[in-house]
């Protein structure tokens, strides 16, 4: 879904980290990582934290030496900082750069999306090579998140702005709604219960039932509640059956 986005993380220091990343990528539809410079990699460490169904892009990560070599290719660059003070100006939130990378993705345009080391971040040098600057909000207590937390938040918002209907939760499918037919069968069946029950007064039970109506109109069931309903009243009426046999013997 992201194919054509790729993570640029300069000069990371911990495997743990990249691992991760990988995670977040796959998660996300992300599939390319790029390292630039990593300052101890370790297949070992980070394996663990990208599970073995992120193992491929542990495998096809792509080395640079330089951060200029490794954004070389790419027509949009997105640098990422916690700080945002000083000249560091005109930064978006994840969510307005988000906007502008689906854009750019769906005009064929490859957009890298750079991540700084964990102890400094991105310095200025390596912000002069980024086209475009973004910051995720966080209260004053702490700016700077933990480097795949980061991506995580930033490939998140990337996603959402990729779809092209709606998210939808797998496996929550909604059933559909009931129609007039089956509506109609369930104020009878509930008017009789109720009635049954002696809830409603045998004299106008349907002036009662105007509220019981709206109400359900308002709640506008889905067909899985109106079976539960239906069964419900089924079973009120069974069990004012039984009292009644009982009383007569
Ligand atoms: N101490 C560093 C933070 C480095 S965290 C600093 O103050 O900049 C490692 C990387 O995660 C950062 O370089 C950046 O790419 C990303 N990151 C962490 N917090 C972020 C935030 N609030 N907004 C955007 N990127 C963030």
């Amino acid at each position: 879904m992201l194919r054509l986005i790729h993570v640029i993380l300069f000069r990371p220091k911990y495997s743990e980290n990249i691992g991760s990343v990988a995670r977040a990528c796959l998660n996300m539809g992300c599939s390319q990582i790029i390292l630039v410079d990593p300052w101890d990699w370790n297949l070992d460490k980070a394996l663990p934290l990208a599970t073995h169904h992120a193992r491929h892009l542990l495998d096809n990560i792509q080395f640079f030496s330089t951060l200029a070599e490794a954004v070389s290719s790419y027509n949009f660059i997105y640098g990422t900082t916690a700080r945002t003070g000083g000249w560091r100006k005109a930064i978006q939130t994840p969510e307005q750069a988000a906007t502008s990378i689906i854009e750019h993705r769906n005009d064929g345009g490859q957009v890298a999306i750079v991540f700084g080391p964990e102890n400094v971040g991105l310095t200025n040098d390596e912000i002069e090579l980024c086209t475009q600057l973004l910051t995720i909000p966080t209260t004053k207590n702490l700016s700077s998140l933990n480097l795949s937390q980061a991506v995580m938040v930033v490939l998140y918002e990337c996603f959402k702005k990729s779809m092209t209907k709606p998210l939808e939760i797998p496996g929550h499918g909604q059933a559909r709604h009931i129609n007039n037919n089956e509506r109609e069968l369930l104020f009878t069946q509930l008017r009789q219960t109720l009635l049954d029950i002696d809830y409603l007064k045998p004299d106008n039970p349907d002036y009662f039932m105007l509220t019981v109506r709206r109400f359900l109109n308002r709640v506008n069931p889905r067909f899985n509640e109106y079976n539960q309903l239906m069964g419900l009243c089924r079973q009120m009426q069974r069990i004012v059956r039984l009292a009644k046999d009982k009383a007569k013997t």
